[in-house]
């Protein structure tokens, strides 16, 4: 099987969390399947660069804020190629542009586009593990552009429609998509599968489970996406086509 797997900030906070996302990988690999890893910017790698660069000047470029932010998703991908090659699996990290991923010129707020996966699929056809920095393409004048806040679900989603990836799965620090916050309201219920649309109405309420993009690129390519821990082993919320409850 192709699977098409995103690392959010917290599964990848410390070297153990980067380890156990590598471990996860390369035992899959191991079991003969071909694994696409999209990683997001460690813990808060994000804020604290925009806050920094609201220190340097207020009135902030944004094509070079896009070019900041990009950093933090690159750190994590190279990273994560690194504990993986220490686990004895071959593995590449890849920029957004390396892996033609390419978007309007929006900066801050960019779509994609297009992905040319050949890059990609070279890689995998040569055993590698392929680590993909989320969050990021590249514009039409070349340059880096960023997918909106919490946009590496979306790299994700459109790496698995374009690649054609049989699964997809985003690991969060939560074990699916609830009602309410479960982080808040311990009393929230669990899905265990969810409609586009109910998914659509609860990031309309304010859910940050999935990037509301990464939702409309699923329903418009049909694909199902499962939203799991990164840390309990216990089986996700698939959002899918299914009827709301
Ligand atoms: N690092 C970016 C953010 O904090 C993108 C992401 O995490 O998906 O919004
Ligand atoms: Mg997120």
């Amino acid at each position: 099987m192709l699977i098409v797997q995103k690392y959010g900030g917290t599964s990848l906070a410390d070297p153990q969390r980067i380890h156990a996302a590598a471990l996860r990988a390369v035992q899959l690999v191991r079991q003969g399947n071909q694994i696409v890893m999209v990683v997001s910017a460690r813990g808060h790698t994000t804020d604290e660069l925009l806050h920094t660069a609201r220190t340097v000047s207020p009135a902030n470029n944004h094509r070079e804020l896009d070019a900041l932010l990009s950093a933090g998703e690159q750190i994590s991908a190279a990273l994560t190629a690194m504990a993986v090659e220490a686990l004895g699996q071959s593995a590449v990290s890849l920029t957004g542009w390396q892996a033609g991923i390419r978007t309007d010129d929006t900066y801050g707020n960019a779509r994609i586009t297009d992905i040319n996966c050949s890059r990609i699929r070279r890689e995998l056809q040569q055993g590698k593990i392929v680590i993909v920095a989320g969050f990021q393409g590249i514009g039409p004048g070349n340059d880096i552009t960023t997918l909106g806040r919490g946009g590496s679900d979306t790299t994700a989603v459109a790496l698995a429609a374009f690649l054609k990836a049989d699964k997809c799965q985003i690991f969060t620090d939560v074990d699916g998509v609830y009602d309410r916050d479960p982080r808040i309201f311990p009393d929230a219920c669990r899905y265990e599968t969810i409609g586009y649309g109910q998914m659509m109405e609860l990031i309309g309420h304010g859910a940050q489970v999935l990037h509301d993009r990464s939702v409309e690129f699923a329903e418009n390519h049909g694909i199902t996406v499962e939203v799991l821990s990164a840390f309990s082993g216990k089986p996700g919320t698939l959002v899918g086509r299914f009827e709301s409850l």
